[in-house]
């Protein structure tokens, strides 16, 4: 049978300084691509653009869609001035992850977000963010681990009746590399996993379409714990009925 394209959202990239100083790339973590093609999938990166036409091509010629990790979101888009704490934002690339994200679950496609991608989806369905977990009273977890990405170091406990537990079961270690997390989960998606300190680690879309994002980052994992590739084995498996029904 033939394999499904999974578009990842892509991000650009700055060169500091050499040569190319202030030149922009158009770029995803390699991870993304590996764990993609581990799991039976074709990896197509989704240029960051503005033009809505070409984003809509994408959206349609995709069988299912990762949002990939990196800035943080502006807070403006859910009603929040910054604060001190926010790190960097690029007000293109939020207009850009939105618009697809609206694209693709127009499409009944399967979507997984990551990170950034998983708060991104959050804020495009109408839900907020805490712009720092200092912020979230209880946080006590280190969830800014540095380093180590290949490694996971906290626990994330997991809501039975949904899509997650189907795929992890009650409980799993993760990775952590964050300062923002969801406050208010978005209409009609629920929170599916917590850490120990009540953070939100993971969200799902009521309903039947396979609409989950993550906290933590299973592409950097999935090399080392065969159940983080099991995450893109069933957005695989759920992007196949789309190729199917197409
Ligand atoms: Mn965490």
């Amino acid at each position: 049978m033939k394999k499904p394209i999974i578009g990842i959202s892509g991000s650009l990239l700055r060169d500091e300084d050499g040569d190319f100083a202030g030149y922009e790339r158009s770029y995803v973590n390699n991870d993304y691509i590996t764990s993609v093609v581990s799991a039976g999938g074709i990896p197509y990166i989704i240029p960051l653009i503005e033009d809505e036409d070409i984003i809509l091509a994408h959206a349609e010629l995709i069988d299912g869609l990762i949002m990939s990790g990196g800035h943080d979101v502006n807070p403006l888009l859910y009603g929040e001035e910054p604060c001190k704490e926010l790190g960097e934002i690029l007000p293109k690339r939020d207009a850009f992850d939105i618009f697809l994200i609206k694209a693709v679950m127009n499409l009944k496609k399967p979507i997984l977000g990551i990170c950034r991608g998983e708060q991104i989806l959050n804020v495009a369905n109408g839900g907020t963010l805490y712009q720092d977990l200092k912020f979230s009273k209880n946080c006590y977890i280190k969830h800014n681990q540095k380093r180590l990405p290949n490694f996971a170091t906290h626990t994330v406990m997991i809501e039975e009746k949904s899509k997650l537990y189907d795929i992890l079961g009650e409980s799993s270690l993760v990775n952590s590399f964050h300062h923002l997390a969801i406050k208010d989960v978005a209409k009609d998606f629920k929170v599916v996993a917590y850490s120990k300190d009540g953070i939100i680690e993971a969200i799902e879309k009521e309903g039947n379409v396979f609409v989950v994002g993550v906290q933590w980052h299973p592409e950097m994992l999935s090399k080392n714990y065969p159940n983080m590739l099991k995450i893109f084995e069933k957005l695989i498996l759920e992007a196949k009925k789309i190729l199917l029904n197409n």
